[in-house]
């Protein structure tokens, strides 16, 4: 879900080409539900500490930031939970889009 419409990021995409893009990625992606409160509300979750990053996680529900060690890949909006399902690799472009993140 998004923030704040997608408009308040020209400026930022105009200095990084793809911001909106990526954040589009992540709004499209389905990611499993938890497995606790069964809600689909649930987000990426990376410790990458980053301009780019922290503009994600201001876009979309769908990207939340966390210190590692994360708890888990993924995580809850509704409950808080964090988790990862087994074998639970993402999209096949989240490697590229979170790389140096
Ligand atoms: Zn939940």
């Amino acid at each position: 879900m998004l923030n704040r419409p997608l408009d308040a990021y020209t400026g930022y995409d105009k200095n990084n080409p793809g911001f909106i893009e990526s954040v589009a990625a992540y709004e499209n992606a389905i990611l499993p539900s938890c497995p606790k409160c069964g809600s689909y509300h649930t987000a990426q979750v990376t410790a990458g500490i980053v301009s780019r990053s922290i503009h994600l996680a201001s876009a979309t529900t769908k990207f939340v930031i966390r210190l590692s060690p994360l708890p888990g890949k993924l995580y809850c909006n509704d409950c808080g939970y964090f988790f990862t399902p087994r074998g639970w690799k993402g999209p096949i472009w989240w490697d590229d889009l979170i790389k140096g993140y």
